[in-house]
């Protein structure tokens, strides 16, 4: 029995962050964990310049739904859930992610919660557990599933490692470089492919 576990950002949506920052002309908004590689540093500066342009959550939630999935990921996803049990874990926030979630048919996503007052503006976020895509994976190996995990970045490589088998989807060089033993997939007919010879079927 496998369990697909599949990153979000770069595999089946654009970056939410980098597409937020390009719709509202925000342009500090495109700092990525590049620029500050302190991820709680980022996220409060991120959270500050929300704050400065007094957007709140109903005004990011109408920016991300103009977002839509990368082209042919709504029918990647449907024909591959109706052959396994897929879950998507991800390293952004359900608030940012339920627009892209409607337009996706609702998979199971875990990801982290961002904490929002009564007038809708942000003042934290909470990372729901450190390191829960691998931990997710390792639970899941725990209750008797064959892994099979696919992303494309650094914050995947440690869920990759963790699976019976994990596959790169269009990754930059230098994770290529870094993580040599990883299956390199760039469409989705070739990560369909990999996923179906890594479930033996
Ligand atoms: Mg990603």
């Amino acid at each position: 029995m496998e369990i697909v576990c599949l990153d979000l950002e770069g595999v089946l949506v654009p970056e939410i962050w980098v597409n937020f920052a390009e719709l509202t002309g925000i342009e500090e908004l495109r700092a990525t964990t590049r620029d500050v590689p302190d991820y709680d540093q980022l996220m409060r500066f991120r959270l500050g310049v929300l704050d400065q342009h007094k957007l709140g959550i109903r005004d990011i939630e109408k920016v991300i739904s103009e977002l839509r999935p990368l082209d042919g990921a709504v029918d990647f996803l449907a024909a591959l859930r109706s052959r396994y049990q897929v879950v998507i874990l991800s390293d952004t926030f359900y608030e940012f992610a339920t627009p892209l979630m409607a337009q996706l048919g609702w998979p199971t996503l875990f990801c982290h919660r961002l904490e929002v007052d009564a007038g809708g503006r942000i003042i934290d976020y909470k990372l729901r557990l450190s390191d829960h895509k691998r931990k997710a994976v390792e639970a899941f190996k725990r209750l008797n599933f064959r892994t099979v995990a696919a992303g494309d970045s650094y914050n995947d490589t440690s869920m990759l490692a963790e699976a019976d088998t994990g596959i790169l989807f269009s990754p930059p060089q230098n994770v290529i470089d870094e993580f040599p033993q990883f299956q390199v997939t760039r469409t989705y007919a070739e990560l369909r492919a990999a996923i179906d010879a890594a479930a033996g079927r």
